[in-house]
């Protein structure tokens, strides 16, 4: 098949785009590259089967040739990203989502949006069912991530409905895996950047918020049985083993052989208590749950970083 992969070039976008690689797939990438790398796609650059197109979808988009897939994964996705670049991510997953949604129909393509489990805000029902409305405040600083990204879906649906688009929507859950930017702010990357380099671990608030992790092979197991379904409407695919970051925290310590201490900063604004996802529906409608544990998935991705940083492996913990 013939896939536009928008985003292509981000941590999780990239894991995708080597995976329909590796399947056989013609895979065109198009990313701005403000928060994507080129080099987590560099290893194609010769293959014929792949395609670099250096562009910004919230503007009008052309594609040359045939498509059977449009998958739209461009937009900043962590806080402190979309918290610096605000109208850059609402104009993505609306404009974006727009733009993308017409090469779509242009091309015959079937649709897969790339959502979020932010679309559930501050939950106040645990776990999370995609039956679950969410509980999002939207002139808050998380909004613009939240309500753009609840937009994309309703216009994705909206396609369906009135052109008879043939769409999916995956919410994504907390993921992290090698190539989660080290600079990115997430509570992943965070950690295992201080902990190899023994700077203190910043928790957030008092670190009894809870997430749910799942490890990026897993992730892009439930996108590709996604595709390998007739289902218009939302699937959650996350890891629903609930951790504290305190929690998180300490792992990252033990698996790092750490000696970093934790020290305690605000909690920032409409930051979520609890995030757990129910994943019936992917079990049942896909045959999906997560195989990846967290303890080999956290010591892979330390591994990545060790590289990326230049830092040598030090104890025996993190040999493991
Ligand atoms: N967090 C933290 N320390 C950090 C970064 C994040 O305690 O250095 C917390 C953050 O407040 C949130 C959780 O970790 O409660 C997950 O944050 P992340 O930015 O990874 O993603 P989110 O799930 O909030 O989108």
């Amino acid at each position: 098949m013939r896939i536009l992969v928008t985003g292509g070039a981000g941590f999780i976008g990239s894991h995708l785009t080597d995976r329909l690689i590796a399947d056989g797939h013609y895979v065109i990438v198009m990313d701005n590259l403000i928060t994507g790398n080129y080099n987590n796609i560099a290893r194609h650059r010769s293959n014929p089967q792949f395609e670099f197109i250096h562009h910004n979808v919230s503007n009008f988009i052309h594609v040359i040739g045939d498509l059977d897939w449009v998958i739209h994964f461009a937009s900043p996705a962590s806080p402190i990203d979309y918290l610096n670049l605000p109208i850059e991510t609402m104009k993505v997953n609306s404009l974006g989502t727009h733009h993308t949604l017409g090469v779509a129909m242009a091309k015959k393509a079937k649709f897969f949006l790339a959502s979020t489990s932010e679309v559930y805000g501050d939950p106040i029902v645990h776990p999370q069912p995609e039956t679950y409305w969410g509980n999002v405040n939207p002139i808050g600083p998380r909004g613009v991530y939240d309500e753009s990204k609840r937009f994309a879906e309703a216009l994705t649906g909206a396609y369906h409905h009135q052109h008879g688009l043939d769409s999916r929507i995956v919410r994504i859950f907390n993921c992290y895996g090698p190539r989660l930017r080290p600079d990115d702010g997430r509570v992943v990357s965070n950690f295992i950047k201080q902990a190899l380099l023994n700077e203190p671990l910043t928790i957030y608030g008092e670190g009894q918020q809870t997430r749910s992790f799942q490890y990026v092979s897993d992730l892009v197991d439930g996108i590709l049985l996604l595709m390998g379904v007739e289902h218009h409407e939302p699937v959650n695919i996350g890891n629903p083993e609930e951790k504290t970051v305190l929690q998180l925290a300490a792992l990252i310590k033990e698996l790092t052989g750490s000696s970093s201490e934790i020290v305690y900063k605000p909690l920032p604004v409409d930051d979520p208590q609890r995030r757990l996802p129910d994943i019936t529906k992917a079990r049942t409608l896909l045959g999906w749950s997560p195989k990846a544990d967290l303890n080999d998935g956290l010591l892979k991705t330390i591994d990545w970083y060790r590289e990326f940083l230049g830092i040598p492996a030090k104890s025996s913990v993190a040999q493991r």
